[in-house]
């Protein structure tokens, strides 16, 4: 847990919009040292690479300074596509695919679910940006133990099969239980 010097917001109660105009003026942290509400802010800067605002307070009360770090509360995954673009990754959309490769599957919404916050999990781990081509292998590993015929789908539409010697190629790799061919990241 943050302590209360870096919490920045965590203390202050929220004032009336009209109060508080977006830009113009920040609201006070609790002071560590008094308990006081009323600060101002002395330096404002760039951190940790521009993934976060340093702030240096003093507290108009009792005069001593703390600092405050604002940082985005999640940091949103993106998605490199092949094309190059970058979009938000999307949850909803993709159980949409899922739920199209598991129709007249045993599977359930619920395993959907599952399926599609454990690759979420796993891309952030890894980073903050994903290729299209790592959403599709996060999601075919998680696909496989959950239904065969639902990840040859899938697999089908993410790599792009051709032919059916494709299909044979990947139903032979399914067949060996080894994992899912993974290039080095
Ligand atoms: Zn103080």
């Amino acid at each position: 847990m943050a302590d209360a010097t870096d919490a920045t917001g965590a203390t202050a109660t929220p004032a009336p919009p009209e109060a508080d105009p977006v830009g113009t003026s920040l609201l006070a942290v609790r002071c560590p040292w008094c308990l006081a509400d009323d600060d101002r802010v002395v330096d404002s800067r760039m951190a940790e690479d521009g993934a976060a605002i340093r702030r240096r307070r003093q507290c108009s009360d009792c005069g001593h300074r703390y600092t405050t770090f604002e940082r985005i509360d999640e940091i949103p995954l993106m998605v490199i596509k092949r094309s190059g673009m970058r979009q938000l990754f999307d949850r909803g959309k993709l159980i949409d695919g899922l739920r199209s490769a598991t129709k007249n599957r045993p599977v359930t919404e619920e395993q959907l679910e599952v399926v599609a916050r454990e690759v979420e999990e796993e891309l952030r781990v890894e980073g903050w940006e994903a290729t299209s081509e790592q959403v599709g292998l996060a999601v075919l590993e998680q696909l496989r133990v959950v239904d065969e015929v639902a990840y040859l789908r899938f697999a089908s539409v993410y790599k792009g099969f051709e032919d059916v010697d494709d299909f044979r190629r990947e139903v032979g790799l399914l067949t060996k239980t080894t994992a899912p061919k993974r290039p080095e990241a």
